[in-house]
């Protein structure tokens, strides 16, 4: 059965076809820089395609993949069973994976004042699909719903209470379908049930995350409200004092569309290296230029005391696991933020830990009472499968 899974970024549209349940990729690629002078359109498949074109918006972006599908890959629509979204904010209210209908399209609408740079665009694909492929089922997957089962303690902030119930202001999580993606792998690798194991899962891309996964779920991650808190990032802030935004505001009088600017485009290893965001041009500096240092050194600090305030609240930790674009390639990061915790039972085997990049592996010593695994994270497989199973519950097999 054929799945496509789509992933539409604010000017951007990923895209994955599957062969489920085989797990076989028949092809990728993505539509980048929507709306601008010149868009790029990339196909990986039974043909390669680098071209750049003008793409007005997603809706065209997505005819644009359908028609490169259908001259490549398939012989009509129809054989596309199932289309697999990623979609950023669910709220409270989605726990899982779900099949798109009208309802479920408000709630997504509804919960765009949560995430405004994130969900618009997710529902433009939808809608872009809905209209392209209106046989085809469409799902939803999101990125909150495996923390969905975080406790009060772990989600709520110490303000008034009366701001959760009145405005729905809490920590929801993100990058979720890769946090339960890596835990279920783990559990997998280590051969105990996917309820069975304690893990820290470290995902750090773009955006980095860190998860505290108790019993196979989420029970307290680093992101909030937004993905603005926690880790430090390619180029966000991360934790920072909230009087500073108010400093900002009122003693150096700069627009919150400034200070949102600075916390999120403008900082992180960015604004500390003032060189990149990007860890490929930050290694080669590191040790040589000053300011590139200490933005590695700072971001991974910010990981280590996360990671050993999530083995406090934990307890008992079977794994911590490496994924993300960082997690799988940057064997600095690794060994950086997990060195001198001998004495909590980690320890790292550098040799291994060098060897493993940008694949599965385990880089702990044998003695390490904890273990530890670099997992590729693969969130289009993980929305691939959950949209393999909603079809197949929504056409009864004859
Ligand atoms: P992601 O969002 O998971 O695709 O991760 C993207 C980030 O991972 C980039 O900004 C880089 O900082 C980092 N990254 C990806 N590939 C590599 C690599 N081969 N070596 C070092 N860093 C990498």
């Amino acid at each position: 059965m054929k799945i496509l899974v789509i992933n539409c970024g604010s000017s951007s549209i990923k895209f994955k076809l599957f062969e489920m349940p085989e797990e076989n990729l028949i092809s990728y690629g993505s539509v980048e820089k929507i709306g601008e002078e010149i868009s790029i359109f990339k196909y990986f498949g039974k043909v390669n395609i680098v071209k750049e074109m003008k793409i007005n918006n997603h809706e065209q972006g997505i005819e644009l993949i359908a028609n490169t599908l259908l001259e490549n890959e398939i012989k009509n629509i129809e054989e596309i069973k199932g289309i697999g979204h990623r979609v950023v904010h669910g709220g409270e209210r989605f726990t899982g994976s779900i099949k798109i209908e009208e309802e479920v399209i408000k709630e997504i609408e509804q919960h765009s004042f949560l995430a405004p740079l994130h969900n618009p665009h997710n529902l433009a694909g939808i809608k872009g699909c809905m209209k392209l492929f209106p046989h085809t089922v469409q799902v939803a997957s999101f990125d909150t719903a495996f923390h969905t089962t975080m406790p009060k303690i772990s989600y709520l902030y110490a303000i008034p209470y009366s701001f959760y119930e009145k405005y729905k202001i809490r920590k929801y999580g993100f990058h979720g379908t890769s946090h339960r993606y890596v835990a279920r792998r783990t559990a997998e690798i280590m051969g105990k049930g996917k309820y069975d194991i304690n893990v820290i899962t470290c995902h750090l891309g773009n955006g980095c995350s860190i998860t505290a996964v108790k019993n196979g779920k989420s029970y307290d991650t680093s992101m909030g409200l937004t993905p603005l808190e926690g880790l430090i990032m390619g180029t966000r802030s991360g934790d920072i004092d909230p009087g500073v935004i108010l400093y900002c505001l009122e003693g150096l009088n700069l627009k919150p569309s400034e200070i949102s600017e600075i916390l999120n485009k403008k900082s992180g290893l960015y604004g500390i290296s003032e060189i990149s965001n990007d860890f490929r041009n930050l290694l080669p500096l590191y040790g040589k230029n000053e300011k590139v240092t200490l933005a590695i050194d700072m971001f991974c600090y910010r990981l280590k005391k996360y990671i050993g305030s999530y083995m406090a609240v934990l307890g008992k930790v079977d794994a911590i696991v490496f994924t993300g674009g960082i997690g799988e390639n940057v064997p600095l990061v690794r060994e950086k933020s997990l060195e001198n915790l001998e004495i909590f039972g980690v320890i790292i085997d550098k040799d291994k830990n060098k060897e493993i990049v940008g694949k599965e592996g385990e880089i702990s010593k044998e003695e390490s009472n904890i273990k530890i695994f670099v997992i590729p994270t693969n969130e289009e497989l993980r929305i691939a499968f959950d949209t393999y199973q909603i079809v197949r519950e929504s056409i009864p097999e004859k």
